[in-house]
């Protein structure tokens, strides 16, 4: 069973995480790939964050009926804080024999040396696919070096450079510039519905 863990704010999820969610489940033969949505992450303490209730909404629209995706509330259902070293223990406890893939983009590859109990992170990871994002280079000797075996267990995923982000939406929507097509339109619905980041709308 190869199961991936994308890990992620989801505030909102955008088409950026769609195209690496299932690049991901197809290059590395996933049978399942978990959409772990984080209510309260850790390296984000000074941003306003989105209501869980209406991310909930978003990351279940997004996943969707897609064939193995899945929403998955392992750190919704802990108390905080949510680190992604104890995310993987627990998927662990339930996947016993699993290989687990963690999804991370490449600037969260080059903060990872930052996360809590990065090492056993690392250790309790079988792979660590790293989607490209624009603007982040991490350097692989400096990562290597304070989390030795790192190297062996990373693979690149090939997908198109997107020049996506959460934060860029939210300005976009609070701006009243256009942001639709950014988004799964589902998204795009609960956004419009609850009226999320900010009143003047746009699309
Ligand atoms: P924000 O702008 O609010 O920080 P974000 O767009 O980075 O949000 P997250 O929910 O924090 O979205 O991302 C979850 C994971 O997806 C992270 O590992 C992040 O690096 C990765 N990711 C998000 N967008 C992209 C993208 N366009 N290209 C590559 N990786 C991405």
């Amino acid at each position: 069973m190869r199961i991936g863990i994308f890990g992620g704010t989801f505030d909102p999820p955008h088409i950026g995480h769609q195209v690496l969610a299932i690049e991901t489940y197809h290059q590395l033969a996933l049978n399942k790939l978990l959409w772990v949505l984080t209510p309260s992450p850790p390296h984000k303490p000074n941003r306003t964050i989105t209501p869980l209730e209406y991310r909930v909404k978003m990351v279940q629209a997004t996943v969707g009926d897609e064939p193995g995706f899945e929403f998955s509330r392992v750190e919704i259902d802990r108390p905080p804080p949510h680190f992604a070293v104890d995310t993987v223990e627990n998927l662990r406890e339930q996947f016993p024999a699993g290989h687990l893939v963690y999804l991370l983009g490449e600037d969260s590859l080059r903060d990872l040396p930052l996360w809590r109990e990065a090492r056993k992170f690392v250790t309790m990871t079988d792979t660590l696919a790293v989607m490209p994002r624009p603007a982040a280079s991490p350097d692989l000797a400096v990562l290597e070096r304070d989390l030795p075996g790192l190297r062996e267990k990373l693979h690149f995923i090939d997908a198109p450079l997107l020049q996506i982000s959460s934060t860029d939406i939210r300005h976009r929507a609070k701006e009243g510039r256009p942001y639709r097509y950014l988004l799964p339109p589902a998204v795009y619905a609960i956004i419009r519905r609850y009226g999320l980041y900010g009143l003047r709308g746009g699309d």
